[in-house]
């Protein structure tokens, strides 16, 4: 079981993928919408999320896999289209408020164009 739905009104990630706030959108799949990080820790720093909503990590269920495989694929796209292919690039899964998670609808960080430290902060 997964805790799925299909949209929430109060949240941010809902409305940039309803078009009812502003984003620069960078790619869009089936199940997956990705856009410009406004806050940008890095050359590149691009959000993948799912188009329903989904708080965390844990909120996943064994249905969500192919959701899960395809914004995996969605950031490797991103990546690649942002010349980050050969480079190497960083992609982050934040679950919670100990990890960073500050935006409860599931995301994945695609950062890079610059060198990343190990370990993460
Ligand atoms: P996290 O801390 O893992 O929950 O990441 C949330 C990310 O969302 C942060 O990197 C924020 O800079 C980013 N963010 C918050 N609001 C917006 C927005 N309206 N458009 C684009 N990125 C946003």
């Amino acid at each position: 079981m997964s805790n799925a739905r299909g949209a929430d009104p109060e949240c941010i990630f809902c409305r940039i993928v309803q078009g009812k706030i502003p984003a620069k959108l960078v790619h869009e799949g089936a199940t997956t919408v990705a856009f410009a990080d406004l806050n940008p820790q890095a050359p590149v720093h691009v959000l993948v999320v799912p188009k329903s909503h989904i708080a965390t990590l844990d909120d996943l269920g064994p249905a969500n896999g192919p959701l899960v495989g395809e914004m995996v694929l969605a950031a490797g796209e991103v990546a690649r289209a942002s010349g980050l292919g050969d480079r190497g690039y960083r992609l982050v899964w934040n679950c919670r408020a100990e990890a960073g998670q500050s935006v409860f609808h599931l995301h994945l960080h695609v950062l890079g164009g610059r060198p990343m430290r190990w370990p993460p902060g």
